[in-house]
């Protein structure tokens, strides 16, 4: 895409106040994850540019302020890229979500994948919720959630596991894991 009319449609869109956070769309960028997200949803306005063809001239890089990728593919497009931006910026934005705790404890937030949900009823198709999940001990019920994120985390994403600083709590339940799952 040529930079004249990409760069033109970028001065139009960035006009007013606050000045938008440019974001150029590119399988080349900085990887979109959970943290970007959430360094995002602090941002009074952002401008997502979206490449299409070959992508975009080089020079436009000069009037944006950052590249992202959504993932190591190639999309014919950055428009679909840009919606999975919006979509996971905005749900962080206060009042999207009812019950905002409910945001705490889900994948990718403390570098962590969730733990598994379950829903009614108790038995379906010989398939038991955990008994512990029925105990009313909260204590119990968070230690196991906790101790899910982490095995879930180890079986499917150790990298997620190599860089995140872990309290001694969960030291305790990894090496508790790693004896019971070898
Ligand atoms: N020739 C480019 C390359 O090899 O890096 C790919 C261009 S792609 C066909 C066209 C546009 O789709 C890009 O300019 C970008 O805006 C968007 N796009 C494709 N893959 C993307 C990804 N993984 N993340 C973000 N945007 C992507």
């Amino acid at each position: 895409m040529r930079a004249e009319p990409l760069v033109a449609a970028i001065e139009a869109a960035s006009e007013g106040l606050p000045a938008p956070r440019r974001l150029l769309l590119s399988p080349r960028g900085r990887r979109f994850r959970q943290a970007v997200a959430e360094e995002l949803a602090r941002e009074a306005r952002i401008l997502l540019v979206c490449g299409r063809y070959e992508g975009v001239d080089e020079r436009v890089r000069h009037f944006v302020d950052d590249e992202l990728s959504i993932g190591d593919y190639v999309l014919a497009g950055g428009e679909t890229a840009a919606l999975a931006v919006v979509e996971a910026v905005t749900r962080l934005l206060p009042g999207f979500i009812g019950n905002a705790g409910s945001l705490e404890e889900e994948s990718f937030r403390g570098g962590l994948l969730e733990y598994p949900q379950y829903t009614r009823p108790e038995v379906f198709r010989e398939l038991a919720v955990p008994a512990i999940l029925l105990s009313g001990d909260h204590q119990a019920i968070a230690r196991w959630r906790r101790k899910q994120r982490l095995r879930l985390t180890r079986q499917r994403r150790p990298d997620l596991l190599e860089t995140e600083r872990l309290a001694e709590e969960d030291r305790e339940l990894l090496r508790e894991i790693e004896r019971e799952d070898g």
